[in-house]
């Protein structure tokens, strides 16, 4: 079966775009009941950027932390006080910031729509209804969260995504300026995020041409931003992650992804430094992409953490292999259809002991 694959349609890109955001929500408001939702990275709140987000009257604020990445809990905690503020439901959710933030949105956007615990959906196409109209405003660049079908959200039983049709943004406004704040440790981590999406698509068993065309450009922007020092680097970094996420669309991520979400689900690790902190050791799966990253790690002088996995109690190691092991199509498209005969849980335990 080929996959029938919702595109974003409608995309703004440019420096100073963000100003156009009430022009895009305005069609929406068609009546003085109306109003929208701003799911908003609290890193924000008292800086300039609030000044701009074009916040009316009757409209509600929803300031976030990204101190966890995004849980069932918090989503459903939210979703309730969107619901709790107007007896009608709002006409738009517009979430600002980075992936966390956006899979917040897109989260509370379907949430709002469909009844029960966000728990209930997590997997792939369990959603039922169409969400609010949502909209997606990048701070930070590389997860390719803005044009993804899923919202990744850590639940009690599993870290696992929406994935849906309906999980896919309404508009996108892509405004690289956004993006001049970030601290410099988070830029690499998250532009990282993109550089592995890259490597693990064209690596991967699963790729196809369609995959190839985006990862390629992906990496090539991706090298020009940390390895070249290019004067546009906001603007690349923010199309290598949308190319990037365009890329894994089509095809899959892998072993990467697979051990970093094995240990976040037990570390609470955040997804950029978590990817980057099993890449380093991913030679033998990645030679020449890890030999890359290394050269940019030095080059952005980044130290990353070590030893946090060798002093863990065993079971805390087991549930992290368990974890990993779980996501067959990532080891698939790494290691082929006959993966589970080369990455057995001895060697998943290996790798963990390293990192
Ligand atoms: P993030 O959204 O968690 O943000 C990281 C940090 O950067 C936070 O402290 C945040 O406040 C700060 N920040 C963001 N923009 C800033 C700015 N302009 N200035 C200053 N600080 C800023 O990080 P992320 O790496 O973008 O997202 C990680 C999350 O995305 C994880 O939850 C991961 O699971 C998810 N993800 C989703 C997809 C998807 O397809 N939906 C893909 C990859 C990752
Ligand atoms: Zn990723």
């Amino acid at each position: 079966m080929f996959r029938n694959f919702k595109l974003v349609p409608n995309v703004i890109f440019g420096n100073g775009c963000f100003a156009q955001l009430n022009e895009i929500i305005e069609p929406k408001r068609q009546t003085t009941d109306d109003w929208v939702v701003f799911v908003t990275d609290d890193v924000f709140q008292g800086k300039d950027l609030e000044k701009q987000v074009p916040v009316h009257d009757n409209d509600m604020t929803l300031w976030i932390s990204t101190k966890d990445e995004p849980k069932t809990s918090y989503v459903d905690e939210l979703t309730l006080k969107v619901k709790a503020f107007h007896t009608n439901l709002p006409c738009a959710v517009i979430g600002i910031g980075g992936g966390s933030s956006m899979d917040l949105a897109k989260a509370i956007s379907l949430m709002l729509t469909n009844k029960g615990s966000s728990t209930l959906y997590q997997g792939w196409d369990l959603i039922k209804n169409p969400a609010i109209f949502h909209v997606a405003v990048p701070t930070l660049s590389g997860t390719g969260a803005e044009v993804s079908r899923t919202a990744v959200l850590t639940g009690p039983e599993k870290k696992l995504g929406l994935n849906s049709d309906y999980t896919v943004f309404d508009q996108i406004v892509l405004d690289p300026q956004l993006t001049k704040t970030v601290p410099r440790d988070q830029h690499f981590y998250t532009g990282m995020d993109c550089y592995i999406h890259c490597i693990e698509s064209l690596e991967g068993t699963f790729l196809n041409e369609f995959s190839k065309s985006y990862g390629e450009k992906s990496l090539d922007l991706c090298r020009q931003v940390f390895l070249d020092d290019h004067p546009d680097s906001a603007d690349k970094l923010m199309m290598a992650s949308f190319f990037g996420g365009m890329s894994i669309a089509y095809s899959q991520v892998g072993a990467c992804h697979a051990l970093s979400y094995g240990l976040s689900y037990v570390l609470g690790t955040h997804h950029g430094i978590g990817c980057c902190i099993v890449f380093d050791y991913l030679e033998d799966y990645y030679p020449s992409g890890v030999k890359e990253f290394r050269t940019m790690m030095k080059k952005c002088k980044i130290e990353l953490p070590r030893n946090l996995v060798k002093d863990l109690p065993d079971e805390q190691i087991e549930t992290m292999i368990t974890v990993a092991l779980g996501l067959d199509p990532l080891w698939e498209n790494c290691l082929g259809k006959d993966w589970k005969t080369i990455m057995t849980r001895d060697k998943a335990k290996s790798l963990f002991l390293k990192i």
